[in-house]
Parts: structure tokens; sequence; C-alpha cells
């Protein structure tokens, strides 16, 4: 299977505004922010979409959602949404999971 860009990122032929990296996942800043702040919560592991996360990456996706309040504890945010769009139909451009962490909105 080809590379997708994100891992083409983590293996750093792409370069990309590192938030926060682990052995599991990689945060970067997305490349076309749709708020204030706007990161992408991609694991390590190229899981297409989330139809095809099986039981052995549910600890993984517990995981992100431990990076995401690791990171609105860093940021200092009060809040933040987390976006998965799921296939082709479900607004999914980049076939290689990863979460949409938004914040910064106004109140
Ligand atoms: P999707 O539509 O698949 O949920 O979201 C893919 C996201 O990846 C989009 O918000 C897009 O702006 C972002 N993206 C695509 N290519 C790159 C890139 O090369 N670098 C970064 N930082 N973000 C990218």
């Amino acid at each position: 299977m080809e590379k997708s860009i994100f891992t083409r990122i983590m293996e750093k032929e792409i370069p990309a505004r590192v938030e926060y990296e682990d052995d599991q996942v990689i945060v970067i800043h997305d490349i076309s922010p749709k708020a204030p702040v706007h990161l992408l919560i991609i694991p390590r592991k190229p899981i297409p979409t989330l139809m095809d996360v099986t039981d052995e990456d549910l600890p993984l996706i517990g995981h992100i959602h431990q990076v995401a309040q690791k990171l609105a504890q860093k940021l200092e945010l009060k809040g933040f949404r987390l976006v998965n769009n799921c296939g082709k139909e479900g607004g999914q451009e980049v076939f290689h999971i990863h979460y949409h962490f938004l914040a910064g909105f106004q109140e």
C-alpha cells in the first residue's frame, strides 16, 4: 500500500509543525486550519478509517483521548472539539486515521 501523507510526515520526508509525539501518535498543526487551534492527532499505525479499527486497536483509541486531554492542559484550553471524518462520504480526504483537535472558538 502506498504511504499516506501522514506516514511521510512521521518519517520526516515532508515537513510539519509538530506539537507532540510519543511512541503511538504524532500531533501536528493542520496545514489549512479551520479554527484558531487546529491540530491533527495521528496514530503511527496507518489504519485507513475508523471503520477499520479492531479490538486490538481499542487501547490506541483510548490513548488518543488521553493525548487530547494533555493537549488541552498544555495549551491551557477550557474546551475543544475532537472530530473524526470517516470515509469519503464523511468528508475524509487522507486515508490514515486521524482526529481533528479544534479549539479557540469565540465564547
Ligand atoms: P480529513 O479531511 O481527511 O479528515 O482531514 C485531512 C486534513 O489533513 C485536512 O484538514 C488537511 O488540511 C490536512 N492536511 C493535508 N495534507 C497535509 C499536510 O501535508 N500537512 C499538514 N500539516 N496537514 C495536511
